[in-house]
């Protein structure tokens, strides 16, 4: 996008820019015209139990969603790519620092956050993954950059550090991460764990990862995820967000997914790529794949969490077995809506 038309669409009311999106797309061939029409955004912020949370709390998340929502919808409605809309809106929900990623990442038992993330491109399959990164604000980023400057997928730890400076991405202090009531909640569990001398499996669920997918006016699937990982997590632990095909996963075939919950269960189930690989060649619909296997077999094994997910014609899904999940849609009309419980 020129940096004219960022400026415009800018000082533009997302209505304008939805009705001005439609009306662009008149002299457009018929394909076009349907995809145009069709532009998607879907975002979640972590499935989990929300009960704990405050009005306030609840409040200040619902705002960084739409903030960052508003953003990615208008890189889709200037015609932008997918990829770049579910990188817009991460990077937002992550220096929010309300959500389980970025600034706002969970502490692992060593009292530092170690952060994941994945990109994926339906059109092409290229994908890129960071994972246990300690010094980055924005690991969405830095795993487009693995995609797009590397021959790799995955980096990790002080390797995808390194080359994250290389980039000219700069390192952030610790500091960065910093939170008064995280790190209370830290410590908390800290001095819990010592008394009752548990392994921490048994904790209460909390999550807050967020997760982006995206239709463009091209009709091109994106998917992103980024995540603190699970709440009192082991150090050098990596769930399913940055592995493709477990928590990220985008196919211009069949569909985009990005999940949220306790990881161990996506990644053993292969959980992103199954629903697609159910919609590709069960030719089920992706709600249909989806409750299959969020509802079902998550739910059999006591896997506790959902997902967001997009197939090429815009129909969503969003699914969760937990007490709620954050999540949010916007099509190509603006209206951007936000929920958090079943309904
Ligand atoms: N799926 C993430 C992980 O296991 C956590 C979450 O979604 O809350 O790392």
């Amino acid at each position: 996008m020129t940096r004219a038309l960022t400026l415009i669409l800018a000082s533009v009311p997302i209505a304008l820019i939805a009705t001005s999106a439609m009306t662009a797309s008149k002299g457009l061939p018929q394909d076009k015209q349907s995809n145009a029409r069709n532009f998607v955004l879907v975002a979640h912020g972590g499935a989990g139990d929300y009960s704990h949370l405050t009005p306030e709390q609840i409040a200040a998340r619902r705002a960084a969603m739409t903030t960052a929502m508003e953003a990615g919808y208008k890189v889709l409605a200037g015609g932008g790519r997918s990829l770049d809309a579910v990188e817009t809106t991460i990077r937002i929900l992550e220096d929010s620092g309300q959500f389980d990623a970025g600034r706002g990442g969970y502490y692992t038992r060593d009292g530092v956050p170690e952060l994941d993330a994945a990109i994926m491109d339906g059109q092409t399959l290229n994908a890129g993954a960071v994972a246990a990164v300690k010094r980055i604000a924005n690991p969405i980023s830095l795993a487009r950059l693995v995609m797009e400057k590397t021959p790799h997928v995955l980096l990790v730890g002080a390797g995808a550090e390194q080359f994250a400076e290389s980039q000219g991405v700069r390192l952030v202090s610790p500091y960065y991460f910093f939170d008064e009531s995280r790190w209370k909640n830290y410590q908390e569990r800290r001095a819990a764990e010592e008394k009752t001398k548990s392994s921490g499996l048994s904790a209460q669920p909390v999550h807050g990862t967020v997760g982006v997918v995206a239709l463009d006016q091209s009709g091109n699937l994106a998917a992103g995820t980024s995540t603190g990982g699970t709440n009192w997590k082991m150090p050098g632990r990596v769930g399913d967000s940055p592995l493709i095909g477990s928590g990220t996963y985008a196919n211009n075939e069949s569909c985009a997914i990005s999940a949220t919950g306790t990881g161990e269960f996506f990644i053993r189930n292969v959980v992103a790529a199954d629903i697609c690989a159910r919609v590709k060649y069960l030719h089920v619909s992706l709600e249909q794949a989806a409750t299959d296997v969020i509802m079902k077999e998550l739910v059999e094994q006591h896997g506790d969490g959902g997902i967001i997910g997009l197939d090429r014609h815009g129909n969503v899904a969003m699914l969760f077995n937990t007490n709620g999940m954050m999540r949010g849609v916007v099509k190509s009309d603006g209206n951007i809506t936000i929920k958090i419980r079943q309904e």
